[in-house]
């Protein structure tokens, strides 16, 4: 097997060398010795030492110092202690690590006035230079305080240098946002989550007061003010502020609910030097919260109109003189019926809801003729007497799909009412059937309000219900797209809204054509 010595290394390579591997070269040199080993005890309460090896490889080197350390252990006595071992008792595995010139292995008790550091090892010792250097007491007692002080700062760097690597990957993959200031609340640094969660870059923000950049509001949406923002709390009363809920703005003017903490950084004197702020982004969170208030408050609402009327109804009818009343009678009966349809339905899109969020609505599909369905819609839509006209386009040839016909009405019923709903200035609502290579697309369109771009994307949300239909002005707990796109979804199609602001919008779902279609489809 073959060993580079040390003194074959070029300069270059032990200048380019870690400080420690570049000590234990100079130990080497100093000790004449044909590769040499660090045996480092823990430091500072580390778990662990440290065995560097030079001249040797690092396995050779940790068989080394086990070997010398049993050695040591036994015969080891004194401070220094300079431990001579013929070649003829060196263990193979030692002896296999080069030919020793005089077969001779050193130990040199490493310590200074702070404590000891643990063991200088050399193999092949060949020179007296290094026997009579080390032989004067005050010489080696020197050399190896040198050696030893060297050794104690090269770790602490090392164990500095492995701190700040660490702190810095924390900083880059974390996935809270962090940011730090100086004393004058002016940002030094970020990392890249809140980048991403704000929209700046950190060279653009760096050296710009948080504040401004930030621009900080309580919960309830009004501006924070300096004093009582979480840093500026930090600075003032020295206790770290912890999870504290407040909204924060993108560089674009979003508002973000975040969950913020907070701490300053002291000097050895005790004055604030930086701080430091995490940022968590609770904004689904807020948003689940939001919408479950909402949920409750729209499904109680709309579970209640009906029940109120009904009731009022009822309670009229059941006096005496509502017998007498034959015209009466009928409309009130009639209206009782139409808000009990009213609440079955709200209630089967509830319990259809809960069905598709566990997963368990099963399909059953067979060949379909869009357009068969289109034509029975619009003819009960008709029937509703609902004042809009509705336009039906739709080719003869339209191809089969496979699909459940009870369900794909329900998606097209949907459609309809809604454009009725939403729409109500709109006397127009068309229905269009159309089909590409791939799929029949059905589109329904409206000339109704429109539905601004930032809302198209959410309207397929469950409980989503937008603008000023969120006021419960129209009925409904915006369930009604969300089911029509679990529908969809669950025959392999797409569901879409293309819309503009007073203009009207269209909403589209494809279906694959028959030879296309997965079956079976199930919800979820
Ligand atoms: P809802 O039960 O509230 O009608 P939907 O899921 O059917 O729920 O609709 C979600 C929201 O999408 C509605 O509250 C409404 O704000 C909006 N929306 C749906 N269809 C239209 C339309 N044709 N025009 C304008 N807005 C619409």
């Amino acid at each position: 097997m073959s060993v580079t010595p040390y003194y074959r290394q070029t300069n270059r390579s032990i200048l380019r060398a870690d400080p420690l591997e570049a000590l234990l070269a100079n130990a080497a040199l100093l000790l004449d010795a044909q590769g040499c080993a660090l045996d480092l005890v823990p430091q500072r309460g580390a778990p662990e030492g440290l065995i560097l090896g030079w001249g040797m490889p690092l396995s050779d080197a940790r068989q080394l110092v086990r070997w010398l350390r049993g050695r040591l252990d036994r015969e080891a006595r004194g401070d220094p202690v300079v431990l001579m071992v013929p070649a003829e008792q060196w263990p193979p595995s030692v002896a296999r690590l080069g030919a020793p010139n005089d077969g001779e292995a050193v130990a040199l008790r490493l310590a200074d006035g702070v404590g000891s550091m643990g063991w200088l090892m050399g193999i092949g010792i060949s020179g007296m230079t290094a026997r009579s250097a080390l032989a004067i007491p005050r010489q080696r007692a020197a050399i190896l305080g040198q050696l030893t002080a060297q050794a104690r700062a090269q770790l602490e760097l090392r164990a500095l240098r492995e701190q700040r690597d660490q702190l810095e990957s924390i900083f880059r993959f974390s996935g809270d946002g962090i940011l730090t200031v100086d004393a004058d609340l002016r940002i030094t640094a970020c990392n890249p989550a809140l980048e991403q969660l704000l929209s700046w870059r950190a060279k653009d923000m760096q050296g710009r007061f948080y504040y401004d950049i930030l621009r900080p509001e309580d919960p309830q949406g009004e501006p924070l003010g300096l004093a009582r923002c979480p840093l500026v709390e930090a600075f003032a009363t020295g206790s770290p502020v912890v999870a504290r809920e407040m909204v924060i703005r993108s560089r674009d003017g979003q508002r973000i609910h975040v969950a913020v903490t907070t701490a300053a950084v002291y000097s050895d004197e005790g004055q604030v030097m930086s701080g430091v702020m995490n940022v968590r982004d609770v904004s689904r969170q807020h948003a689940q919260e939001v919408l479950t208030s909402n949920v409750v408050s729209v499904v109680s609402h709309e579970l209640q109109t009906p029940i109120a009327i009904i009731k009022g109804y009822a309670s009229t009818l059941s006096r005496p003189e509502a017998m007498r009343d034959e015209e009466g009678l009928r409309r009130r009966l009639g209206a009782i019926e139409e808000e009990a349809d009213r609440l079955s339905h709200m209630v089967s899109n509830l319990l259809y809801a809960s069905r598709i969020q566990a997963g368990g609505l099963a399909m059953e599909p067979a060949p379909l003729d869009v357009g068969v369905v289109l034509k029975s819609c619009v003819r009960r839509f008709r029937a509703r007497g609902i004042r809009h006209t509705l336009r039906l386009r739709c080719p003869a040839n339209l191809p089969l799909v496979m699909a459940d016909r009870e369900r794909i009405e329900e998606v097209v019923a949907n459609l309809l009412d809604n454009a009725a709903k939403y729409a109500p200035q709109s006397r127009a609502i068309s229905i269009e059937g159309h089909f590409t290579g791939e799929a029949v697309i059905v589109s329904v369109t409206d000339t109704g309000p429109g539905i601004p771009l930032r809302d198209q994307a959410h309207v397929f949300d469950r409980f989503r219900r937008l603008g000023d239909n969120a006021d419960a002005q129209t009925g409904g707990a915006g369930l009604g797209l969300y089911i029509c796109q679990a529908i969809v979804h669950a025959h392999g199609g797409q569901i879409w809204v293309e819309s503009e602001v007073g203009r009207g919008s269209t909403f589209s779902f494809s279906l694959p054509r028959m030879e296309k279609a997965a079956v079976p489809m199930v919800i979820g």
